[in-house]
């Protein structure tokens, strides 16, 4: 059986050990906080779930490793400056933006990049975490411990927010889902639809982007786009070399999901274009209890993190991939009364998509 080793041990390295088991791949996520070593063997690949990690004994093993894949691109999309300027280098749409220098001001940034700004820390940020917007109230100079830690963007007008899930193989062959459309509420994914008739004319804007992202870094694995759609225009928004959470509908949607794709990718296993079924939704579970009655709803596949329930934080998923959007509206009725009423706007943006 082959192992394969990823670094970091939450709810992503937990389904990417849950999609190799069909295929009898041992997979094992380990918990960026350890102390302890582990049985690495020579020829036995690492992979990571997060694109930043704290120096432990286990990550220290795990990124010594010769067989880590991708390991270089790991600092280079984990660091907002040099992401945007890898984005830059290579001449694709994203959202204007400067580095946040020790001399910098606020009155600089809005000079070159307008009214509405967004500080956004260089690493770490999840969620929204990691965000400051330049005047709100109280808030019209850049915080000091910013400067240096912060690149600024331009506040982007999308229309919407989509992103896509590639994949690419050591021979250097690429393949993509379609298209996730998806909505943040305050800088949290909370509901993701794909595919979407509407949005097939940019895929091959969105493939060509991402495939020169994947190509420049010879990438090997899943690797998600995230952007903002402006009109027939696609900005790249953020990177993630990893598998995505706007990704997870693949669980349900696709003969391959992404979680099985960057293993086969990984493990150096054949991929394939991704056969896509009917059009999936998936609901993220933020912050909310479990409730087994979420299992009573037709087409409901639930994905529990078992992890402690906190305010905002991503706690499970619901994937829905029915036959006909009469049936996954009828799906999204039924679970409504079983979430808190705050997701209203949630099941009421997917049924739109729906129509
Ligand atoms: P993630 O959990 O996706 O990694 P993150 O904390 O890294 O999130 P971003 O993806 O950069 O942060 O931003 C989160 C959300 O904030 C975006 O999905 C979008 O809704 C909003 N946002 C980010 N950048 C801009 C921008 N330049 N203009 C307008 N809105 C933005
Ligand atoms: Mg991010
Ligand atoms: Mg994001």
């Amino acid at each position: 059986m082959s192992r394969i080793w990823v670094l970091g041990a939450g709810q992503l390295g937990q389904m990417l050990k849950h999609a190799g088991m069909p295929l009898n791949l041992d997979v094992r996520p380990v918990d960026i906080e350890s102390e302890d070593t582990f049985p690495l063997e020579a020829h036995e690949k690492v992979t990571a779930e997060r694109e930043q990690w704290p120096e432990t004994a286990a990550t220290r093993q795990l990124a010594a490793h010769p067989a880590f894949v991708n390991l270089n691109t790991f600092p280079i999309l984990a660091d907002r400056y040099t992401q945007k300027s890898l984005i830059d280098r290579l001449g694709l749409a994203t959202a204007p933006w400067r580095l946040v220098e020790t001399d910098t001001s606020a009155e600089d940034l809005h000079h070159v990049l307008g009214e509405r700004v967004l500080l956004k820390r260089r690493t770490g940020g999840y969620d929204g975490r990691g965000q400051h917007w330049l005047r709100e109230p109280g808030r019209d100079a850049i915080p000091d411990d910013w400067h240096e830690q912060a690149i600024a963007e331009q506040a982007i007008d999308f229309d919407e927010e989509a992103s896509v899930v590639g994949m690419r193989g050591e021979d250097g062959q690429c393949y993509f889902y379609p298209l996730t459309l998806n909505l943040h509420v305050n800088g949290i994914l909370l509901g993701s639809v794909s595919p979407l008739a509407r949005l097939a004319h940019l895929q091959a804007e969105a493939e060509r982007m991402l495939g020169t992202l994947m190509n420049d870094l010879d990438y090997v694995g899943v690797m998600a786009m995230e952007c903002f759609r402006v009109g027939d225009r696609l900005l790249i928004n953020e990177l993630a070399p990893r598998v995505h959470n706007s990704g997870h509908w693949t669980q349900a949607g696709a003969n391959v999901s992404q979680f099985e794709a960057h293993l086969r990718a990984v493990a150096g296993l054949p991929l394939v274009a991704p056969t896509v079924k009917n059009t999936s939704v998936m609901v993220n579970l933020v912050g909310t209890e479990r409730n087994d009655d979420w299992l009573s709803v037709p087409g409901a596949e639930l994905y529990w993190y078992g992890k402690e329930v906190r305010p905002g934080r991503k706690v499970g998923h619901i994937n829905f991939c029915l036959s006909n959007a009469a049936d996954t509206r009828a799906a999204l009725d039924k679970l409504e009364p079983m979430l808190p009423a705050s997701y209203g706007i949630v099941l009421d943006w997917l049924r739109s998509q729906l129509d």
